[in-house]
């Protein structure tokens, strides 16, 4: 099994740049890491220092450690390290997510972190990147994976709210605290009742107004904030708080988890929710063949979910892939297993 080795290279630590001297989205502290975008997986604390695209920043510095030193760069903006060009380029997948782009010695490499085509109010557009070289997430790499009209998902769950509302049920909404949960609050109908946040959204989200996210009012949930009828509130939570006595206080619940893996009908029963909305932050099975294709990259390498699959296909359509392990390259934004979600305090895994 082939792996990057050329102006990237894998290591235990994760992609390394030896003409430049970085890792890109290292698993473990390094001297100097260039970041696609701060969830857990992609950013880890105790670098000596983080590149990161500018419109990352501040979720980048919410969850790192105080006093880290995080430098930027506007998309599009190029900079050079030991000859090695860099640049950022909008991933479409939460608030600050880049693509990196790399050119040296005329060959141009392109990371995409995790990203999404789909258009998105609460971060900047996908933009193709042309290359030589693409290594690419592929979470929902099979093609059973096509995403709905986000309207459309909106819609139902405005739909759900209203007649929850109607029955007198506490509308409880799950979604990656980061990025999942801001997108949520953009999208619904905020004119049908309060909105609650858990903790872990409600500071990532104060988060997203300070960078000039337009997103409705919310009411962190707390027992001195608390309505005297829940029913007509919808609550957004992380999908842990699922189950928890922190749960307790809005029965009669209705409950709905929002994310790519509800498009899989056995995921909701398993997890015991009322309602699934088929609503992703990662690019879906046509969207990836076309970003893959339309890069005109020669070579592809794939991470995340069923790559060996994925990778095997585009082999029988003609192109050069491989399948890449990257240690720990797990997706945290879609909690894929919330087992190990550590959400309160910007999380490690999961
Ligand atoms: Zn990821
Ligand atoms: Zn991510």
């Amino acid at each position: 099994m082939p792996e990057p080795n050329g102006l990237l290279t894998s290591t235990d630590a994760g992609l390394y740049c030896e003409a430049g001297d970085f890792f890109v989205d290292p698993n473990t502290p390094v001297d100097r890491a260039v970041v696609t975008h701060a969830h857990g997986d992609h950013a880890r604390r105790g670098s000596g220092a983080y590149l990161t695209s500018a419109e990352g920043e501040s979720v980048l510095r919410h969850r790192m450690n105080e006093g880290a030193v995080i430098d930027t760069l506007p998309y599009g903006e190029e900079i050079d390290l030991n000859g090695v060009r860099l640049s950022f380029h909008p991933a479409g997948h939460v608030r600050g997510s880049a693509q990196v782009r790399l050119e040296y010695d005329g060959e141009v490499w392109v990371v995409t972190g995790d990203f999404k085509v789909t258009p998105d109010p609460t971060c900047t557009p996908f933009e193709l990147v042309p290359c030589d070289v693409l290594i690419t997430e592929c979470t929902f790499g099979l093609p059973i994976y096509r995403w709905p009209d986000p309207d459309a998902v909106f819609d139902q769950i405005n739909r759900w709210w209203r007649k929850n509302r109607e029955e007198g049920l506490t509308s409880v909404l799950f979604g990656y605290s980061f990025g999942k949960a801001q997108r949520l609050l953009a999208g619904v109908d905020a004119s049908i009742g309060p909105i609650y946040t858990h903790g872990a959204v409600e500071k990532m989200t104060e988060t997203y107004r300070q960078d000039g996210v337009d997103l409705p009012a919310t009411t962190y949930v707390s027992d001195e904030n608390a309505p005297d009828d829940w029913s007509k509130a919808l609550v957004v939570a992380p999908s842990h708080a699922g189950g928890s006595r922190w749960m307790q206080r809005f029965d009669p619940v209705s409950t709905g988890f929002a994310s790519g893996w509800m498009r899989i009908r056995g995921n909701k029963r398993r997890r015991s929710l009322d309602r699934g909305f088929v609503l992703s932050d990662h690019a879906d099975w046509p969207h990836l063949n076309d970003v893959i294709r339309d890069s005109g990259a020669e070579t592809v390498y794939v991470t995340h979910g069923n790559n060996d699959t994925f990778a095997r296909w585009l082999q029988e359509n003609g192109i050069d892939a491989h399948p890449l392990a990257l240690r720990s390259a797990m997706d945290e934004s879609e909690d894929a297993d919330d087992d190990s979600e550590d959400d309160s305090d910007g999380g490690s895994s999961g």
